[in-house]
């Protein structure tokens, strides 16, 4: 399942932090009230359903069976370690049988000590994070369970016995599978998207690979549940592929975070520069024009010590994030490193490539990253160059983007320039 971004910097804690104690009264209201209802309805449920709960051998066996295999598969790819960013594991192997198998009780309680293993023994992150992923987890496994119990009142009795009155129990345990799926995403969702509401719901809801990830998930998912209601013996076939996938989907990952900046989601600065030359080298053979711009936060040293780093830190997400909302797909977006961000525009000529460094400038403008006293609002510079007219290749691009930068900051900043070498006067709308 999904998990809430996490920046690099946040998670070595390299960055200083801002004094607060309680970093989830830094987030606007809207989100610590919606988090503190989604971590209190759990809690509740837990109060009232613990009341109601017979506990049978049996039912407490296969919950223990199956928090041990949640706890070996942990264990199995720790040493792999998380990449930062949004981070996806194949735990809904355990916590979906669960929450079909056994009385919602426990699709309360199973994703406590496994998100409290993986905080404590895998990767530490902003605790309230921690505890309102888990929360999520728990009440999309109650609504599975109570979904596929509607269905199938004793799934343990075993997969062959769940056609009842003529309904066959497979189909209703993967409605409930998806069904944890779609309550899961969107409560994380909903959560993401009111922290950074620039941010497409398409981003934080589903990607392509996202969706992927999860039909896998689902389809293990419901293959772990029907072994385990027939015995759970069986649970000891199921657990060296689940972890073998558990650790080849952190390995994808690990190579996916290699290319790039964590804290952003755009390419790291080396990526950029693979991506940069091979769109260079298409733009020379199909004999099309090409840009570049240059894009620098203005005094963004000041965000960071009035508001603090964290508060930083929301600033470039947020930018990066207008950057990629107002960018076309095949456009090659990067982080450059610190407050800086690099664009290459294929097919781009010198009018639309103002054009589009005018859009950004405009639309960086309008964005509001809340801080603890009110929001913070910044603006970019933007140098701006053109394959073969101030440049024949990467490099040169680059040292001539960075000296139309130059000039925008020294020309008063929050504007967008041409290099100087260029007759003629620089852009500004
Ligand atoms: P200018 O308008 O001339 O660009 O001024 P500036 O303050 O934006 O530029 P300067 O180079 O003086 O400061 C950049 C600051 O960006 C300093 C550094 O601490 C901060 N910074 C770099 N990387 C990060 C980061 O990942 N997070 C945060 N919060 N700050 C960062
Ligand atoms: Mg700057
Ligand atoms: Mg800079």
């Amino acid at each position: 399942m999904a998990t809430v971004h996490q920046s690099a910097a946040e998670e070595r804690g390299d960055l200083p932090r801002t004094p607060r104690r309680w970093p989830l009264l830094a987030q606007p209201v809207p989100v610590v009230g919606y988090m503190c209802v989604i971590i209190g309805l759990h809690v509740a449920l837990i109060g009232v359903l613990a009341g109601r709960t017979q506990l049978h051998a049996a039912e407490v066996l296969t919950f223990g069976a199956l928090l041990a295999c949640g706890v070996v598969c942990i264990e199995a790819s720790r040493r792999l370690s998380i990449p930062a960013g949004v981070a996806r594991d194949l735990l809904s192997a355990w916590w979906l049988p669960v929450a079909l198998l056994l009385p919602p009780l426990y699709a309360l309680l199973m994703p406590i000590p496994l998100q409290a293993l993986l905080q404590f023994r895998v990767r530490r992150t902003l605790l309230y994070r921690r505890v309102f992923v888990t929360s999520a987890l728990a009440l999309a496994g109650v609504a599975a369970s109570l979904v596929f119990h509607r269905t199938v009142p004793h799934p343990l009795l075993g997969a062959a016995d769940w056609v009842i009155d003529e309904v066959p129990g497979i189909p209703a345990a993967i409605a409930g599978a998806v069904l944890f799926a779609v309550v899961n995403a969107t409560l994380v969702a909903v959560a993401a998207h009111s922290a950074a509401p620039e941010t497409r719901w398409r981003d934080v809801l589903w990607t392509r690979e996202s969706l992927l990830l999860d039909v896998v998930e689902l389809c293990v998912g419901v293959i772990v549940t029907i072994c385990c209601s027939v015995s759970l013996g069986l649970l000891l076939l199921a657990l060296p592929p689940v972890v073998l996938l558990q650790r080849s989907l952190m390995h994808q990952q690990l190579q996916a975070a290699a290319r790039t900046d964590a804290k952003t989601g755009l390419l790291n600065a080396s990526a950029w520069q693979r991506e940069a030359d091979t769109e260079l080298s298409r733009a020379v053979r199909a004999a099309e024009p090409l840009a570049l711009l240059l894009i620098d936060i203005d005094h963004f040293k000041r965000v960071n010590d009035t508001h603090g780093h964290l508060v930083g830190d929301q600033v470039l997400i947020g930018v990066a994030g207008t950057l990629t909302n107002q960018l076309r797909d095949y456009d090659v977006t990067g982080r450059f490193g610190g407050e800086e961000f690099v664009v290459l525009l294929p097919g781009a000529d010198t009018v639309e490539a103002c054009r589009v460094a005018e859009r950004l400038r405009t639309r960086v403008r309008r964005l509001a990253v809340a801080a603890e006293d009110g929001t913070v609002t910044v603006t970019i510079s933007v140098g701006v160059a053109l394959f073969r007219t101030h440049g024949q290749d990467l490099i040169e691009l680059l040292a001539s983007a960075d000296l139309a930068l130059y000039r925008a900051k020294e020309s008063g900043r929050d504007r967008v320039c041409l290099p100087a070498v260029r007759p003629g006067p620089p852009f500004r709308a």
